[in-house]
């Protein structure tokens, strides 16, 4: 198996990780749950041209389970399965995710969200191991906010169920259809982690970053993506030391306007400090 980084991120960016292993079920993931960093698609995510020392856990655990109006996905489970299951069975709530590459437990982890609406709305309660043991915690009790939730650095996400409501099937495909156009419409298609920062209250930083004239800024293989100023992309051969002097520029930029932003890119392994 490949232990490049690079191969388990939609960034195509990493070095080598002294372990990876891939879960596949939720006796395998609860295992490795206590090993090492777990990723999903790996699409929110900077990994270092060192790469890792220590075990990466993939998470493959996939499985959905309908009961009624719930529906209990398997952490590993994709988002998009996930949409085209729900509009099959006529069920509405999740359409804003079709398109975003991650899994349900990064989504969980990071409160994933697009065109007003975030997991925090629907989701029930996630089925997590910490420190090696199960806990059930509601959505109340994740203490989600605008893209992150309190989980603990070693909590891993094993099942999260999700409340959602009857609708038409051809209803909710169209919906999430239109909210996948709009995503082509605005954000490129390249290697990337989706949004290198978090927006704060009322404000966009891809329009500072545009106002700034960063659009089409590269360094290396890594460029300010022309359609979308708050988006890295790799258009080949980036290294994370490209992404992050992309970063550092980007951050000037927000130092001098003003603006505390803080990255919604995780950082793996070492960046020197
Ligand atoms: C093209 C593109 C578009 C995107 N658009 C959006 C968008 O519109 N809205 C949005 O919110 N995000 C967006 N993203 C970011 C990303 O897809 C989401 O945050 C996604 O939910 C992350 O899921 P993942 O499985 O890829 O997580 P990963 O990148 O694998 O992991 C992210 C973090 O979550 C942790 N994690 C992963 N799985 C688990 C688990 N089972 N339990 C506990 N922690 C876990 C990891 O350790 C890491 O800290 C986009 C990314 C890309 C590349």
């Amino acid at each position: 198996m490949c232990d490049l980084l690079s191969d388990w991120t939609t960034f195509g960016i990493g070095g080598r990780a002294r372990r990876i292993a891939v879960a596949r079920s939720r006796g395998e993931l609860t295992d490795l749950a206590c090993e090492g960093i777990v990723l999903g698609r790996g699409s929110d995510v900077l990994a270092s041209d060192d790469g890792y020392d220590g075990t990466i856990a993939i998470n493959r655990y996939e499985r959905i389970m309908r009961d009624g109006n719930t529906v209990t996905v398997g952490s590993g489970t994709r988002l998009c399965e996930l949409c085209a299951f729900l509009a099959e069975n006529g069920l509405s709530g999740l359409e804003w995710a079709l398109g975003i590459p991650g899994s349900a437990g990064g989504a969980v982890r990071m409160n994933a969200g697009a065109f007003g609406g975030a997991v925090s709305d629907r989701l029930l309660y996630a089925d997590i191991v910490r420190d090696g043991k199960p806990v059930r915690l509601s959505r109340d009790e994740l203490g989600f906010g605008y893209r992150k939730s309190d989980l603990g650095k070693n909590d891993v996400v094993i099942d999260a169920a999700f409340a959602l409501e009857r609708g038409v099937p051809s209803d909710i495909k169209a919906r999430g259809a239109q909210y996948a156009a709009m995503r082509r419409a605005t954000q490129p298609t390249g290697k990337s982690a989706g949004s290198v920062f978090k927006n704060p209250r009322g404000v966009s930083v891809g329009r500072i970053f545009d106002d700034a004239g960063l659009k089409g800024l590269r360094r290396g293989g890594a460029v300010i993506s022309p359609k979308h100023a708050n988006i890295i992309v790799n258009t080949g051969g980036a290294t994370a030391r490209d992404v992050c002097e992309l970063i550092s520029v980007m951050k000037s930029v927000l130092l001098e306007k003003g603006v505390a932003a803080q990255e919604e890119i995780i950082y793996i392994g070492d960046f020197g400090g």
